[in-house]
C-alpha cells in the first residue's frame, strides 16, 4: 500500500465531509412529500453500546441526545409514532455473532434494552422493534414475526424517505443504510436514504489498547472517514446534521 497516496485520499475526504451541508426535518418532510412517507430508522441505540457491557462506549452514547431531539422535531411536525423503527440487537446466549465479537446484548442481561431517554419512543403505540440476531438488520424480526426486509418491500412500492441513526458507523449504520439503500435499488423504487453525522456514532479502540486486551483495534475517526464517505460513493445522502 502506498500510505503517502492513502493520506491524500483520507485528507481529500476529510474535507469533502467537512463541506457536507446540513438538512432540515421540514425540508425533509416536504422533499418526502407528506411526514406518512419518511421512517426514522434507530440502530442499536441500547444499553449494551451505551451504557454496560464489554461493547460500550462513551464515543457512541454521544448521539443519544441529538438523536431524541430530532425524534421529537419529526413527530412534533407529523411523523407517525408507526415510522419509528427501531433494529437491536437481541442475542441468545450461544449467539454464532459471539465468534466475533465478545458476548454482548444477550436476551435479559439488560443490555439489549433501548437506552433510558428513548424508552417512551420505543413504547409508543405503533412504534416498531426488530430484534436482530446479526450486525445487518434485514434479518431482524418484529413482534408480529415480520422480517424487516418483507416490511421494508410492503413500504417500497412508491417513494419514500429513511434517516438512519445511531451506531456504529462503519457496522450497523453502513449494513443497515445500505441494506435499505440496495433493496430500494433492486426493485427499481425511488427512495432518499439519509444519514447525519450528528446523529451517528462508532467506538475507538487504539492499537495499543488493543494489544493490551487482545482485541482488535479500531480507529474510529479513520473508519468514520471511510465508512461515511464510502456510504456517499453508494448513493446514500450524507449530511452534516439535521436542524429542527
Ligand atoms: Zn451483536
Amino acid at each position: 500500500m502506498d500510505a503517502k497516496q492513502s493520506l491524500t485520499f483520507l485528507e481529500d475526504a476529510q474535507q469533502r465531509l467537512a463541506e457536507l451541508p446540513f438538512e432540515t426535518v421540514s425540508a425533509i418532510l416536504a422533499q418526502a412529500q407528506g411526514a406518512e412517507r419518511v421512517y426514522l430508522v434507530f440502530v442499536d441505540i441500547i444499553r449494551g453500546f451505551c451504557d454496560e457491557g464489554v461493547l460500550a462506549s462513551e464515543r457512541v452514547r454521544e448521539m443519544v441526545k441529538p438523536v431524541r431531539s430530532l425524534a421529537d422535531a419529526f413527530l412534533a411536525q407529523g411523523l407517525p409514532a408507526s415510522n419509528l423503527l427501531f433494529l437491536q440487537d437481541d442475542h441468545p446466549a450461544d449467539a454464532v455473532e459471539f465468534a466475533a465479537f465478545p458476548p454482548h446484548c444477550v436476551r435479559g442481561s439488560g443490555e439489549e434494552e433501548t437506552v433510558e431517554e428513548l424508552r417512551s419512543l420505543v413504547e409508543m403505540e405503533g412504534a416498531q422493534l426488530f430484534r436482530k440476531n446479526a450486525t445487518n438488520g434485514l434479518f431482524g424480526v418484529n413482534t408480529a414475526g415480520e422480517p424487516f426486509h418483507a416490511f421494508l418491500r410492503r413500504v417500497l412500492t412508491e417513494p419514500v424517505t429513511f434517516v438512519v441513526v445511531g451506531d456504529c458507523t462503519d457496522l450497523c449504520i453502513y449494513q443497515n443504510a445500505m441494506g435499505i439503500r440496495l433493496l430500494a435499488n433492486q426493485d427499481n423504487v425511488q427512495a432518499r436514504v439519509i444519514v447525519s453525522r450528528s446523529h451517528v456514532r462508532t467506538y475507538d479502540l487504539p492499537v495499543a489498547a488493543a494489544k493490551q486486551i487482545g482485541a482488535l483495534p479500531h480507529d474510529g475517526d479513520l473508519l468514520d472517514v471511510v465508512f461515511l464517505s464510502h456510504m456517499r460513493q453508494n448513493g446514500i445522502d450524507v449530511v452534516a446534521g439535521i436542524q429542527s
